[in-house]
């Protein structure tokens, strides 16, 4: 007697399941839209109404997307280099130098990289001030930026 039972109750809720039907989806009316003169339905895409002929949708939309953009271009470009022209003589590598004076600064090897030969002569016969000048020369260059320049 009691077998039946759950057949029962498997065939009602099959017979909800199949009876939810989902809800209508009222697509006519997405692509349509009523006239402010007349009340017709008319297209959604139309702007003048298909029923009285008379403009429903503004044309500026569609004029503003026809019109040229107009760009103010006026950007001068005054990056002229001539303040970086006038400060730099020669670009030097900064580590070129420095090596060169760490090693051969007692000969003046870096015041030549740098194109200064007076100073280059001078560190030359002195041994680079006796030292002291190739010591403060090191330092003085590691606080340059690189490139610098002479
Ligand atoms: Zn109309």
């Amino acid at each position: 007697m009691d077998i039946n039972k759950p057949d029962i109750n498997a065939q009602t809720q099959s017979v909800n399941t199949a009876q939810s039907i989902p809800a209508q989806q009222p697509q006519f009316q997405q692509n349509t839209k009523f006239c402010k003169h007349c009340g017709q339905s008319i297209p959604s895409a139309a702007v003048i109404c298909t029923h009285c002929g008379c403009q429903v949708e503004d044309m500026h939309s569609g004029a503003a997307a026809n019109q040229p953009i107009i760009i103010n271009n006026n950007n001068n470009n005054n990056n002229n280099m001539v303040g970086v022209g006038m400060v730099g003589g020669n670009p030097k590598n900064k580590w070129v130098s420095f090596f060169l004076c760490l090693f051969l600064g007692v000969v003046g090897a870096h015041k030549f990289y740098e194109g200064k030969i007076g100073s280059g002569l001078l560190y030359l016969f002195t041994g680079g001030l006796f030292a002291i000048g190739v010591f403060v020369d090191l330092f003085t260059i590691l606080n340059k930026p690189n490139p610098y320049y002479v």
